[in-house]
């Protein structure tokens, strides 16, 4: 069976973008693969390095979330990066064959530390990231790795890792692992900012109240230039619209096509439509909300679920690592 590795970051909780990005890639492949599901939480650090206690309180909701969007822990291995000790020897040996100028010329290293505000004060962590990725992914020999568009850039260079080492051990011990994109690769954020993201403060989090949610669509970003309802409005690039069209059932496609019309010929107003929009995502997160209700009784259950990935990932971890060293020799 073909393995599948993906991870979430433990930076806060998953929202709407993390679902299209990313978990619902999961639910279609959790059958068909053996999947697992990493919880990164070192690489939290590279933003809550001032505040690491909540980095476990973000674990526990982000298991949460994958749970509640209907991933079958019967059938999937969630582990936490922090368990895997050999995921950092991984990392240490990968450092050594990445150049520092090629650790520098990441695009999506380049874009967060933008949109991050990061400036000249980002970690010597932060830029090893993906090379800490890499590890991640590799230790456990993944082939598919269902992500989002920003991680393409890390994905190449996880490849880039996997060949150099197999070309150094003459040896096909990694696999060359493939990204598989999302329905939406990007989705935006409720500001109107390229990314909806956790550490961007622009989301709607799957754990979102009724109320929540009301309050987020209705701040919403939508079109700059429209005072009045009267004015003739953008549809085009306009997060509501983008959000209705990405998490409406079919039913109610039609509806949005007459909103959308309406919009453009100044017939309608934000109000109206940001109604309609919040009963729309409303509809799409009654169930993960219930199913996360059911989860949050049972803690040790919850528990449970990592401790036996844990253990599970530790042997292949240990494993892969011993190979490694072995073909280079490192094995006194
Ligand atoms: P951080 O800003 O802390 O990195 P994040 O919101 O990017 O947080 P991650 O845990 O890094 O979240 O991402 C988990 C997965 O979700 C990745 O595959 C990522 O590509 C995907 N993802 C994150 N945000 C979006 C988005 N807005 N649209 C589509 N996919 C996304
Ligand atoms: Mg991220």
């Amino acid at each position: 069976m073909k393995r599948v590795l993906t991870g979430d970051t433990p930076t806060g909780k998953l929202h709407l973008g993390h679902y299209v990005g990313t978990l619902e890639n999961r639910i279609k492949l959790q059958n068909e693969y053996e999947m697992f599901i990493l919880f990164a939480d070192t690489h939290a650090l590279t933003t809550l390095s001032s505040t690491p206690k909540m980095i476990a309180e973000y674990t526990k909701e982000v298991l949460l979330d994958n749970l509640s969007v209907g991933l079958d822990p019967k059938s999937v291995t969630f582990f936490v990066e922090s368990a895997i000790p050999e995921i950092y020897e991984l990392a240490a040996i990968f450092s050594m064959y990445v150049s520092h100028n090629r650790a520098l010329r990441n695009p999506t290293i380049k874009d967060e530390i933008k949109s991050k505000g990061l400036g000249d004060q980002y970690s010597l962590g932060f830029i090893n990231y993906p090379i800490f990725q890499a590890a991640d992914i590799l230790c456990v020999k993944g082939q598919v790795v269902p992500v989002g568009r920003d991680q393409e850039a890390h994905l190449e260079q996880t490849r880039e890792i996997a060949r150099e080492l197999n070309k150094l051990t003459n040896s096909d011990i990694f696999p060359e692992p493939q990204a598989l994109a999302g329905r939406v690769g990007k989705l935006i954020g409720t500001d109107g900012n390229p990314k909806m993201g956790k550490s961007l403060n622009n989301t709607i989090y799957l754990s979102d109240s009724k109320d929540e949610v009301e309050k987020r669509v209705m701040n919403m970003y939508t079109d700059p230039k429209r005072i009045h309802p009267s004015d003739p409005g953008t549809v085009e690039g306009n997060p509501v619209f983008i959000y209705l069209d990405t998490f409406a059932a079919e039913k109610d496609k039609r509806q949005i096509e007459e909103y959308k019309n309406k919009y453009k010929k100044g017939e309608v107003g934000d109000v109206e439509v940001k109604k309609f929009l919040t009963g729309i995502l409303n509809e799409f997160l009654e169930p993960i909300r219930q199913r996360r209700a059911e989860y949050e009784k049972k803690p040790d259950l919850l528990q449970s679920i990592l401790d036996k990935g844990n253990v599970r990932v530790r042997e292949d971890a240990a494993r892969t690592l011993n190979e490694l060293k072995q073909k280079m020799g490192l094995d006194l």
